[in-house]
């Protein structure tokens, strides 16, 4: 944030008209219809997450919904209960006990479907094996995996016996993986031999020894057989065993610790995408009742629905709307172990078509590179089933958007666009469905019972049409209660901009009838002669144009202007960059928003420096463009992308 002292806010607005009224056959079967939910929920917060709090098990009522001293919330003070009881037991004695609760598929095509039954069995004999090496309520977990049953299994059980777990993505490096076991001080690692990723073998147990070889804290470390190719030799006498060994002669049940509402769940790393990743600490009750509120309205859950998050679990996504939301409500949750384009580029369209997949949730990224492959892969599959989209992650462009709404949606699906963070636990702005009025590219309106608002640098709200901060200014119930080990930077990153607020770090705007438009982060917005451009408009205008697949905009030093655009653009297949198409480029933006979003610079790039988990990665274009040394790269999922565009930006600048 030091970066920039914000002067003025973000003062360009992109012009978008296009309205999508929910149809009427999706309001007749919708889960919310009334929108006096707004101002019940609104009226009295607390009470309106006490609601949804009382469909789930408690083991002890709350004594109080709230205790809040900015920045640090309780809530259902004095309630016990355990998550993985209310995901698992507490189906047990319904029609959902021989209900699908996971259907997995593995990137070569085998299958696996667990009930809640088989589910809950699973999960009590993992947990009866953590607790027999030794782990007790309070140890951390670390969980490095591919996406597999067994990653659900291990979260699950974690919860079960109140061992906080922390899950580091399969696709970190092992000095990530290493950092983050350190920063956790986690006493058990769990693994795998490896996982199926494009046709090929991700080496996790391998990455694992070599993070392990500096892990002082770890003690022992499981290790599921996914592909096989390990022997017995792989395990290190001592301190590792096989997952299936370990629950081989495990009993059948577990009981559920009661946990206070209080006592954390889960510790998550941020993706990283403006610096170093920080430790969120979620915790039981208020996350618990957050998640499963959300996945219930914002995705309009049904008994009979195949729910389909696409998010690796190594996220916050995978999370709350993989494992923990679609569990606690009892619903059918699809996970998929590999990569959209293996064998072919219609592998997710085809699973949709085979499990008949009702709802689908992605991010931008994903969208954008369907819309570079063309409409013909989905066009090969029968995908009827759907009747909800989501999205989440970056803001998405309402060209993307609009492609996904026909493309995917077959123009009959409301998408919800969602706005969250790794820090708040769950979705705070987006529609719902039954009722919101949908514009491409807004994430429309703020959760019932959330208070979301645009306000300037003095923290003022701003008028109807303007922009500024995206700010929170009352507590919820998942939201991050510290960082883990560093609770001054708790306070620092999120309380101090504005005290008593939570400030996001993102830009907002909020249009004349008060849709919530995200702008991008603060960080990343530029300032061309004393304007404020949001890299999202600019980045918009480019992929509007039919040739763009997809942009990235930052602000390079310029002696007169303060900051000059600099595009970055991929194209779509079968297009060739040529000086007229450069130039063409920079008129449709100049003709999309104003002569001052003019970029002085568009390369041509076959890819664009993104996180692991998909987010273009500006800051490190920045540092291309200016010539920098590259700041931290620990989070990016390609190395070489960056390293090659350093060397063509600079032979361009030399040129
Ligand atoms: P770090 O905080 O470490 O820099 P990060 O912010 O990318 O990484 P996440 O918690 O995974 O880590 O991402 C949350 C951010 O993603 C939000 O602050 C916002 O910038 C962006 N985002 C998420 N959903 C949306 C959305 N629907 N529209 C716009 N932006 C979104
Ligand atoms: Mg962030």
């Amino acid at each position: 944030m030091a970066q920039h002292q914000e002067q003025h806010t973000i003062d360009v607005l992109l012009e978008e008209t296009r309205k999508y009224p929910p149809p009427p056959a999706f309001v007749q079967q919708a889960n919310v219809k009334d929108p006096a939910i707004y101002e019940e929920a609104n009226r009295d917060p607390e009470q309106f997450w006490a609601r949804a709090a009382e469909e789930l098990h408690w083991f002890k009522r709350w004594d109080k919904v709230l205790e809040w001293q900015a920045p640090s919330a309780q809530w259902f003070v004095g309630g016990k209960l355990n998550v993985a009881y209310n995901c698992l037991d507490r189906h047990l004695a319904t029609a959902r006990k021989n209900k699908a609760a996971l259907i997995f598929e593995g990137e070569p095509g085998d299958e696996r479907v667990l009930t809640y039954q088989d589910l809950h069995r699973e999960v009590c004999r993992f947990a009866n094996g953590l607790k027999q090496l030794g782990v007790g309520k309070g140890d951390r977990v670390n969980l490095y995996m591919p996406m597999i049953p067994e990653l659900v299994i291990a979260m699950l059980a974690c919860a079960r016996i109140g061992a906080p777990h922390s899950v580091v993505f399969g696709g970190f490096s092992a000095d990530a993986l290493r950092d983050r076991i350190n920063d956790a001080q986690a006493k058990v690692l769990v693994t795998a031999d490896g996982g199926w990723r494009r046709g090929g073998i991700t080496q996790l147990k391998r990455a694992a020894d070599e993070a392990l070889r500096q892990c002082p804290t770890i003690e022992k470390c499981v290790v599921v057989k996914r592909t096989g190719h390990l022997g017995n030799d792989a395990l290190q006498p001592g301190r590792d065993v096989w997952w299936h060994e370990l629950v081989q002669s495990q009993p059948l049940e577990c009981p559920a610790e009661p946990m206070e509402a209080e006592d954390v769940l889960y510790l998550l790393y941020t993706s990283g995408s403006t610096g170093k990743p920080k430790g969120t600490v979620h915790t039981t009750g208020g996350y618990l009742v957050g998640v499963y509120a959300t996945t219930k309205w914002i995705f309009d859950l049904k008994e009979e629905d195949t729910f389909w998050c696409t998010a690796d679990i190594g996220w916050v996504t995978g999370h709350s709307y993989v494992a923990y939301g679609p569990l606690a409500n009892g619903a059918t949750s699809l996970m998929y172990e590999g990569t959209p384009d293996y064998p072919q580029r219609d592998r997710w369209w085809a699973i949709v078509e085979k499990y008949r997949v009702n709802i689908l949730y992605t991010a931008p990224t994903a969208i954008r590179s369907f819309m570079r492959w063309g409409e013909e892969y989905p066009m090969r599959h029968d995908m009827s089933s759907l009747r909800l989209l989501g999205t989440v992650g970056e803001p998405i462009n309402p060209e993307a958007w609009v492609w996904y709404h026909k493309a995917i949606g077959g123009g009959r699906c409301p998408v919800v666009d969602t706005w969250w963070q790794t820090e708040t636990g769950h979705i705070l702005i987006s529609p719902l469905p039954g009722i919101t009025e949908l514009k491409p590219g807004s994430a429309t309106f703020a959760f019932p019972g959330i208070d979301a608002d645009v306000v300037d640098d003095q923290g003022r709200s701003v008028p109807p049409g303007s922009g500024g901060y995206l700010v929170l200014r009352r507590p919820w119930p998942g939201m991050l209660r510290t960082i883990y080990g560093d609770p001054q930077r708790y306070v620092n990153q999120y309380w101090s901009r504005f005290p008593g607020v939570y400030f996001t770090g993102d830009g907002a705007k909020r249009d004349e009838e008060g849709y919530i438009w995200l702008l991008g982060r603060v960080d990343d917005v530029i300032k061309v002669s004393g304007h404020r451009l949001s890299t999202m408009e600019i980045e918009s205008a480019l992929v509007d144009h039919p040739s763009v697949a997809e942009a990235a905009a930052i602000g390079k030093g310029h002696q007169v202007k303060g900051e000059a655009v600099v595009a970055f653009v991929t194209l779509k297949e079968h297009i060739q960059s040529s000086p007229l198409l450069e130039e063409n480029l920079k008129q449709h933006v100049v003709h999309k928003i104003g002569a001052i979003a003019r970029p002085d610079d568009i390369l041509f790039t076959a890819e664009l420096p993104k996180t692991r988990s998909g987010k273009i990665m500006r800051r490190l274009l920045r540092d291309i463009a200016e010539g920098r040394v590259l700041g931290d790269t620990t989070t990016l999922a390609d190395p070489g992308v960056v390293q090659s565009l350093k060397q063509r930006y600079g032979e361009e600048a030399e040129a």
